[in-house]
């Protein structure tokens, strides 16, 4: 049951939204996110579309550091879909211990590689809906692959880049899927296959979930973001 407000409370304070981001300024932002990280690279390990994809698919509700330590023992004994088929799912498990939904995510790795091996040779496929089809893989991970292992311009939305387009006004959406539509349309084609690194590393080392760190961000100036925070005195 909802529970009714308090008559004597004070109104909550809404925070504005923020106004959105005029196209002509979409790519200055973009623009200066990438300031230092020309060709920007995912910070999870992998060698191959294979590994990539088995990667991506442990990381959901993982960091990527504690996925790369998992992945480092698990790619040397399984770095292909027959070796992780072999593998099995209590062999994967013993890898993956150490993070999040390890059960699940051992179930679902060991029955997507023999899906790969039974109908694509052993190969990731370079299809959207034929990713998704795949045990634990949703479209954010497809988008992901498809991006990072074969190029295309896809943008997957995570924490990270639903905030961004959020706050800033850059793509605001209700939904994951809505930014994606907003980012994919806005964000120019020369720039948006490096668009999905680039937002992610500014989300985690600049505009910060609690406090986005305005004060040192090199897009500032394009920022719809209304309540800009400044240097903490010392
Ligand atoms: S100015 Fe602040 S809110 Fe805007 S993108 Fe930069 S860090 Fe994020």
């Amino acid at each position: 049951m909802k529970t009714p407000s308090n008559p004597a409370a004070p109104p909550r304070k809404k925070t504005a939204k923020p106004r959105a981001m005029p196209a002509v300024d979409v790519r200055s932002f973009i623009v200066a996110i990438s300031e230092g990280k020309p060709e920007p690279r995912s910070e999870l390990a992998f060698t191959d579309a294979y590994t990539l994809l088995i990667a991506v698919t442990l990381s959901a509700q993982a960091t990527d550091i504690s996925v790369n330590k998992a992945t480092e023992t698990l790619f040397r004994d399984a770095p292909t879909p027959a070796a992780m088929v072999n593998l099995g799912v209590d062999g994967v498990a013993e890898h993956i211990k150490t993070i999040g939904l390890w059960r699940g995510k051992a179930r679902n790795v060991v029955a997507l590689s023999q899906i790969l091996l039974d109908r694509y040779g052993g190969e990731v496929p370079h299809d959207r809906a034929a990713l998704e089809a795949l045990p634990g893989v949703g479209r954010k991970t497809a988008n992901v692959v498809l991006n990072v292992a074969f190029g295309d311009p896809t943008m997957a939305v995570d924490t990270h880049i639903f905030r961004i387009g959020n706050r800033t006004g850059l793509a605001p959406g209700a939904t994951p899927r809505a930014v994606e539509n907003g980012l994919v349309k806005r964000i120019p084609a020369d720039l948006l296959r490096d668009a999905h690194n680039w937002l992610i590393l500014h989300g985690r080392y600049i505009c910060k979930a609690r406090k986005p760190e305005c004060w040192r961000c090199p897009a500032v100036a394009w920022c719809r973001y209304q309540a800009k925070t400044e240097a903490p005195t010392a």
